[in-house]
């Protein structure tokens, strides 16, 4: 046996032994037949693989290629990350006996930077039933799954509109959950906060709510901000997420989200509920025309007109169906789906079981987002939300 000096000298002989071929040339091979063989692992692949490439981890090749590919004549080109992998892995097939094996010089990073065709990563055993209801639809599929794995979104509250969102974005498989809330859950709040429990009473909410996820689907990160939202902190909250999930319970804090939102291009889906009715709309300053929440409140109500839920009291429900209409935007716009309700509001009266959609359209003399609004710093929206209220 031959012993090498170093890694380098062992890489240059695999190479004057083993055939190497450019993506480009694997791809041409491919659809005359050849298999192209990804020896990754599966948390690799699981962010994209080429096109038509079967799996099979660098470990388990020698072990289970005669399952895959008992047609040792069948010409065989390994992919790796950069062409150093699969140069071993062809090296073990040649000794297996499979007589015409390629190594796919600079692997998966050089096929990428080509633009040749990849497929989004298989869901591995654990996502493809977790999510093989949703994986069924066209218009999720596992390319939809990549992307709700790969989404972030902020709830603000983890309360009566933040409890049902957050739960269903987490069994959906939305990656990442960032939970702001600096209440603790009060026995008061568990006819609608259902991802609260009995026993958590007295627990910061983002906490009590965070075991729930994680019980519920243990793929989510799921980050707490037990933090009151000011205008400190507001935009480094927010900032680097997909979609905010308005659920706050006061007007400054709408306001601050508001601001924020603009200011990040961040769409706010926005939800609120009193007593036996409820409304939800999506301000998404991404989209030519959108309108942002001032164009529907330019000002902050009086306090004396503004009840929240412990004063004027919610049916329990109600929260529940106005955080899942939130969720459902949320899940659309992450996948890009269907008509987001961005110029709608829709209003939901529990009373009349009626839902009743009004055009809400961009105001152009809005203080938020109109030509003339001029952003003076989060300070100056908390200023006037304290004198309105
Ligand atoms: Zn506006």
């Amino acid at each position: 046996m031959t012993a090498y000096p170093d890694r380098q000298s062992w890489l240059t002989d695999l190479r004057s032994r083993i055939p190497e071929v450019a993506p480009a040339e694997a791809l041409a091979r491919q659809a005359q037949g050849a298999l192209l063989l990804d020896v990754r692992e599966d948390g690799e692949r699981a962010a994209g693989t080429p096109a038509g490439a079967l799996g099979l981890s660098r470990g388990f090749l020698e072990l289970r290629i005669g399952q895959v590919e008992p047609d040792r004549r069948r010409p065989i080109l390994a992919l790796c990350g950069s062409g150093q992998r699969s140069l071993l892995a062809a090296e073990a097939l040649q000794r297996m006996g499979y007589a015409e094996v390629a190594s796919v010089a600079g692997g998966f990073e050089r096929w990428k930077a080509e633009g040749l065709p990849i497929a989004q990563g298989a869901p591995d055993a654990d996502a493809a039933e977790r999510y093989a209801r949703q994986l069924r639809l066209p218009q999720v599929g596992e390319a939809g799954q990549a992307r709700l794995a790969a989404a972030k979104v902020v709830l603000l509250g983890a309360g009566g509109l933040g409890a049902p969102a957050a739960l269903y974005l987490a069994a959906a498989g939305v990656g990442r959950l960032t939970l702001v809330d600096d209440d603790r859950v009060e026995r008061s709040n568990l006819h609608r906060q259902v991802i609260h429990a009995d026993a958590r009473v007295g627990m910061p909410k983002t906490e009590s709510a965070r075991l729930t996820l994680a019980a519920l689907n243990p793929r989510v990160r799921v980050e707490t901000r037990s933090e009151r939202l000011h205008a400190g902190n507001v935009e480094a909250l927010l900032a680097g997420h997909d979609v905010l999930i308005d659920g706050a319970d006061n007007f400054p804090a709408r306001y601050l989200l508001a601001a924020a939102s603009l200011r990040l291009q961040l769409p706010m889906v926005y939800g609120a509920v009193e007593r036996f009715a409820g409304q939800v709309s999506v301000f998404d300053p991404r989209r030519a025309g959108s309108p942002c929440y001032r164009c529907l409140f330019p000002e902050p109500p009086a306090a004396a007109d503004a009840p929240n839920c412990s004063e004027a009291g919610v049916l329990g429900v109600l929260p529940g169906i106005v955080g899942l209409l939130q969720a459902t935007e949320a899940l659309k716009l992450i996948l890009g789906i269907g008509e987001p309700l961005v110029g709608r509001l829709l209003a939901f009266d529990a009373l009349a079981m009626r839902f009743r959609e009004t055009r809400l359209p961009r105001d152009p003399a809005c203080p938020g987002c109109g030509a003339d609004a001029v952003f003076r710093g989060y300070e100056d929206v908390a200023r006037f939300c304290a004198a309105a209220g």
